[in-house]
C-alpha cells in the first residue's frame, strides 16, 4: 500500500540505520561534551572524542537509570548550557525526587513532530476536533497532546483530567471527533454518557489512549458507550520528551515506533543481553537528536517485544507490542511473580465480567492472602456469583499458578480515576487482618 504522509517518513531499514549510526555518534560526543556525568560514564566505558561507532558497538555502552535523573536534579542529564533550556517538565517518579527532565526549542519541536506523526497515524485530518483530558501544566501528557494537535493542523479542545461537566458539555457542544485521554478517564467519561444517555448528541469516532495498559475487553466498553469506531494506544514517556513516542497503527498490530529519532533495545532485564527477537524484555532507549537531556541506553523498565515484519497499513518505521506492564509493577506473592496484565488476560476470558479488577493483597493466617475483585456485567445475573467467582479462581490457578479469593462486584463498584487506575493494593505489611 502506498503511504502519502505529510509528516511520517517512509525510511528503508538501511536508511533507518544510517540515521541511527549518526544519531548516536551525534548523541555521544553532545552529551561528552555538555554534561559531566556522562563524561565520565563514557570515558570509564573507553569512549574517547572523535571516535566514530557502529551500531552494534551500542553494546559497549553505560547505562543510564533513574538513580541518574536523582543524582542530577533538578536538572539532570543536561547536556547544553543553561540559556538554551526553554522549558521543563516533570514526572512523579514512584519514589523519592520527581523526574525532571529538560528541553531546548528544538527538542519541543522534535517532540511536536513526533507527535503530529501519531495523529497523522490515527487517520485524523485537519477537520478533526480533539478533546484532551489529561494532565496540563508540569506533566508532558497535555503539552504532547496540545502542541502535536497544532502543529498537525486540528483543533485542539484543551480541557484535562477530571471536569467531567466541561467535557460533557463540550463533547456535544463542539462536536468533539477524538477524545485523548487514559482509557481509564474515557471509562469514567463513557459510563455518564450512558447514564445521561448522551451518546445520540455526540460525535466521537476515535480516541487515543496513553500512560497505562488497558484491555481489550476495557476498550470494547469505552467503544459501545460512546459509539466511537476506532481506538488507539499512545506510548511514550517524560523522559523521551513525553507522550508520542510511537502509536498504534490502521492496521491494529503493534505499535510503530520513531526509530529515526531513537534506538530502541530489547534487553533481558536480569542479564542485560539482548533478549531472542521477538522475546519480552525491557524497553532501552537511545535518542537521536535530543539536546538537552540526552538518553544513552536509559532504562525505561517497561517491557515489551519487537515485532518483525512489515505492517499492512504500509508504513514501515518498525513496531513493538504494547506495552506489557512494568518490572516495577511485578507482584511477588507467595514467590510466583505475577503482572497484573495476566490477571486482566483471566478476566478478558469471562464475558459475565467487565474490565475493571483491583487486586488486594493482604495477610492473614500467617500466610499472604490475595483477592481479586471483578465486576460483573450489567446483563449478567447475580445469582451465579459464586460459581462465577470459582470459575476465575480456578482460572487464575491454571493460567497464573495462584490461589486468590474471587470477589464478583456489581458495575461500577470498584474506584473510577481520572487518570492512572491503581491496580494493585498491596497491604502485607501492615500485619494481620
Ligand atoms: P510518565 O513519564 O509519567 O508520562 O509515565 C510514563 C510511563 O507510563 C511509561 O514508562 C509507561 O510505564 C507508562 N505508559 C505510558 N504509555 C503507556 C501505554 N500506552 N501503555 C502502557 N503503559 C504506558
Ligand atoms: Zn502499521
Amino acid at each position: 500500500m502506498p503511504t502519502s504522509h505529510r509528516f511520517i517518513p517512509d525510511l528503508s531499514a538501511d536508511e533507518i540505520s544510517a540515521i541511527q549510526t549518526s544519531g548516536l555518534n551525534w548523541t555521544l560526543a553532545h552529551a561528552f561534551a555538555g554534561n559531566p556525568a556522562y563524561r565520565q560514564k563514557l570515558s570509564a566505558a573507553g569512549y574517547e572524542p572523535g571516535m566514530t561507532l557502529s551500531l552494534e558497538d551500542i553494546t559497549s555502552l553505560p547505562f543510564t537509570t533513574t538513580d541518574d535523573l536523582r543524582e542530577g536534579y533538578p536538572l539532570p542529564l543536561l547536556s547544553v548550557p543553561q540559556e538554551d533550556v526553554v522549558r521543563v517538565h516533570a514526572s512523579s517518579g514512584t519514589t523519592g525526587k520527581r523526574k525532571v527532565l529538560a528541553y531546548t526549542q528544538a527538542d519541543i519541536d522534535t517532540w511536536k513532530h513526533m507527535f503530529a506523526r501519531c495523529y497523522e497515524l490515527a487517520g485524523l485530518s485537519v477537520l478533526d476536533r480533539v478533546q484532551i483530558a489529561v494532565g496540563y501544566g508540569l506533566w508532558t501528557a497535555g503539552a504532547g497532546f496540545q502542541i502535536g494537535c497544532e502543529h498537525f493542523g486540528a483543533m485542539a479542545v484543551p480541557v484535562g483530567p477530571g471536569n467531567m461537566e466541561i467535557h460533557l458539555q463540550l463533547l456535544e457542544d463542539m462536536q468533539t471527533t477524538t477524545l485523548c485521554s487514559t482509557a481509564s478517564m474515557a471509562l469514567l467519561m463513557a459510563e455518564e454518557v450512558q447514564k445521561r444517555h448522551l451518546k445520540g448528541k455526540i460525535a466521537l469516532k476515535k480516541a487515543i489512549f496513553g500512560a497505562e495498559p488497558h484491555s481489550d475487553k476495557m476498550r470494547r466498553r469505552i467503544h459501545e458507550l460512546l459509539g466511537i469506531e476506532e481506538s488507539f494506544d499512545i506510548v511514550g514517556m517524560t523522559e523521551l520528551y513525553g507522550p508520542g513516542t510511537g502509536l498504534e497503527c490502521c492496521a491494529h498490530a503493534g505499535i510503530h515506533y520513531w526509530a529515526d529519532l531513537y534506538i530502541l533495545e530489547i534487553l533481558d532485564p536480569q542479564t542485560l543481553r539482548p533478549v531472542a527477537p521477538g522475546e519480552v524484555g525491557e524497553m532501552v532507549v537511545t535518542t537521536l537528536r535530543k539536546e538537552a537531556a540526552p538518553l544513552i541506553r536509559y532504562r525505561t523498565r517497561d517491557l515489551t517485544r519487537l515485532l518483525p515484519g512489515e505492517c499492512s497499513c504500509g508504513v514501515r518505521l518498525p513496531r513493538h507490542d504494547k506495552i506489557l506492564g512494568r518490572s516495577d509493577d511485578m507482584i511477588i506473592f507467595r514467590g510466583v511473580n505475577i503482572y497484573p496484565g495476566q490477571v486482566a488476560a483471566v478476566i478478558e476470558l469471562f464475558k459475565e465480567l467487565g474490565s475493571e479488577f483491583r487486586i488486594h493483597l493482604f495477610r492473614k493466617g500467617g500466610k499472604d492472602q490475595m483477592l481479586l475483585q471483578v465486576e460483573r456485567r450489567p446483563e449478567a445475573d447475580p445469582t451465579y456469583d459464586q460459581n462465577l467467582s470459582e470459575a476465575v479462581s480456578e482460572e487464575l490457578r491454571k493460567q497464573v499458578m495462584v490461589r486468590a479469593w474471587v470477589e464478583v462486584m456489581g458495575q461500577g463498584e470498584l474506584p473510577r480515576s481520572f487518570g492512572k487506575t491503581k491496580r494493585v493494593v498491596d497491604d502485607r505489611e501492615a500485619g494481620e487482618q
